[in-house]
C-alpha cells in the first residue's frame, strides 16, 4: 500500500503541497487546514524543505516536524521534500533517519537552489552536487524503504540551456531509483503534454504528475515566477493586469484558468494533479470540486476528535 503503486494504478488522483509555517499560530492554522483538505481525500500531501541558512525561512527540522504532524496526527499520507543545499551527506542521512523514525515513507529528493546571496549552485563540502546523487544515496543507505519522487521542468530547468540534456538528467534520476516525477508549474496544458511525450520518447516510463499552481494573487504570482524563472503567457498577463489590485477577481480568474487546464490535462492522459496550494485552501478546493476530484464522502474523525468525543460521552454519562 505505497503511493508509488497508487500513482501507477489509481487514475485521477490529486496531491497537495504545503510549506512549513513561520509562526506558531501559522502552524495551528495549517493543521486545521490539513483536516479540512484531508476530507477531500488527496492521495498524499507534501511538505517543502528550506535551507537552514535562509533567514526568511524555517529550519529544515520544522519541515520534518510538520510532515510528522501531517502523518501521525492528521492521518494524511505524507511526502517530505529534502534538498542537498548546505548539508553534508551525514546530515542528510540524519534527517532521513529522523523522518523514518516518524514513519515517513516518501521523499521528494531535490538538489535545491543556491543559498541566499549566492548566484550559482556549488555543492556543499562533503555534500551532493545533484539530485541524482541524493537519489543514489537514499537507495544505498535505505534500500527500498522510501518511495522516491524527483522534480522535473516542462520548460527546461533554468540552469540547463539544453532541453534535451536536461531530459537526460531527469532520466538519470529515474534510472538511479526514483519511483515517480512531479513537475514544476506551467501555464498551458500543451507544455506538459509535449514534455510527457518527450520523456516517454527517451524511455522515462515512471508516472509523471503535472504540478499546477492556482493563481491566487498578482503579487504572489510575480514572486513565484521570479523564483522559478518562468515566463507567464501573454494572454494570462493581459487578463490579470487590469484586475491586479482586486484579489478576489484574480483568484476567480486563477480558479477558472486552473480548472480548464486540469480538465485538459486529465483528458489527455495525466494520471493525477499535484497542487501548489501556497498553504491556502479556497482556490484549490474549488478547482478540485470543478474537476470532480474532491471527495465529499464523510471521513473518519481525526484521532484527537475521537478522544474528545469519547471524553464528552463519558462526561454525559
Ligand atoms: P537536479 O535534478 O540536480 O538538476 C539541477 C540542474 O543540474 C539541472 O539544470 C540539471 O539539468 C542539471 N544536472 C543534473 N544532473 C547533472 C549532471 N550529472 N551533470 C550536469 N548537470 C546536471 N526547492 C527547495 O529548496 N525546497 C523544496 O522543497 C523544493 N521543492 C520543489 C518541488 C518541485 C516539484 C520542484 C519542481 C522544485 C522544487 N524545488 C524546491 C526547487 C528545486 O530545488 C530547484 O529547481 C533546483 O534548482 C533544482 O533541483 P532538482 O532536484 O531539480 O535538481
Amino acid at each position: 500500500d505505497r503511493i508509488k503503486d497508487h500513482v501507477r494504478v489509481r487514475s485521477k488522483f490529486y496531491s497537495l503541497e504545503f510549506f512549513p509555517p513561520r509562526t506558531a499560530i501559522g502552524a495551528v492554522n495549517l493543521i486545521t487546514r490539513f483536516e479540512r483538505m484531508g476530507q477531500g481525500k488527496p492521495l498524499f500531501c507534501d511538505v517543502t524543505w528550506h535551507p537552514a541558512g535562509d533567514p526568511s525561512s524555517d529550519k529544515p527540522t520544522s519541515s520534518i516536524t510538520i510532515a510528522g504532524t501531517m502523518l501521525n496526527y492528521c492521518g494524511l499520507e505524507t511526502m517530505l521534500h529534502v534538498t542537498c543545499c548546505e548539508l553534508t551527506k551525514d546530515e542528510i542521512t540524519a534527517h532521513l533517519n529522523r523522518a523514518k523514525d516518524l514513519g515517513i515513507k516518501n521523499i521528494l529528493a531535490l538538489r535545491g537552489d543556491p543559498p541566499v546571496m549566492e548566484e550559482e549552485w556549488k555543492a556543499p563540502d562533503n555534500g551532493f552536487n545533484y539530485a541524482v546523487d541524493l537519489v543514489r544515496h537514499i537507495r544505498q543507505e535505505f534500500g527500498n524503504y522510501f518511495v522516491i519522487c524527483v522534480a522535473a521542468y516542462p520548460s527546461g530547468h533554468p540552469d540547463c540551456l539544453d532541453y534535451a540534456e536536461d531530459l537526460q538528467h531527469l532520466k538519470e534520476k529515474v534510472d538511479a531509483g526514483a519511483d515517480f516525477i512531479i513537475t514544476q508549474l506551467f501555464f498551458k496544458a500543451e507544455v506538459f503534454n509535449k514534455f510527457l511525450n518527450d520523456c516517454r520518447a527517451i524511455g522515462i516510463t515512471v508516472p509523471i504528475i503535472p504540478g499546477v499552481l492556482p493563481i491566487q494573487a498578482y503579487q504572489s504570482l510575480r514572486h513565484i515566477v521570479k523564483l522559478s524563472k518562468l515566463e507567464v503567457p501573454q494572454d494570462i498577463i493581459d487578463t490579470i493586469i487590469p484586475i491586479k489590485d482586486n484579489d478576489e477577481a484574480v483568484r476567480n480568474f486563477g480558479i477558472h484558468q486552473a480548472t480548464e487546464m486540469c480538465r485538459q490535462l486529465l483528458n489527455t492522459g495525466a494520471v493525477g494533479i499535484h497542487f501548489y496550494t501556497l498553504n491556502r485552501e479556497m482556490a484549490t478546493i474549488q478547482i478540485l470540486k470543478n474537476i470532480g476530484l474532491w471527495c465529499e464522502e464523510p471521513q473518519r474523525p481525526l484521532p484527537w476528535k475521537i478522544t474528545a468525543n469519547h471524553a464528552r460521552c463519558k462526561e454525559d454519562v
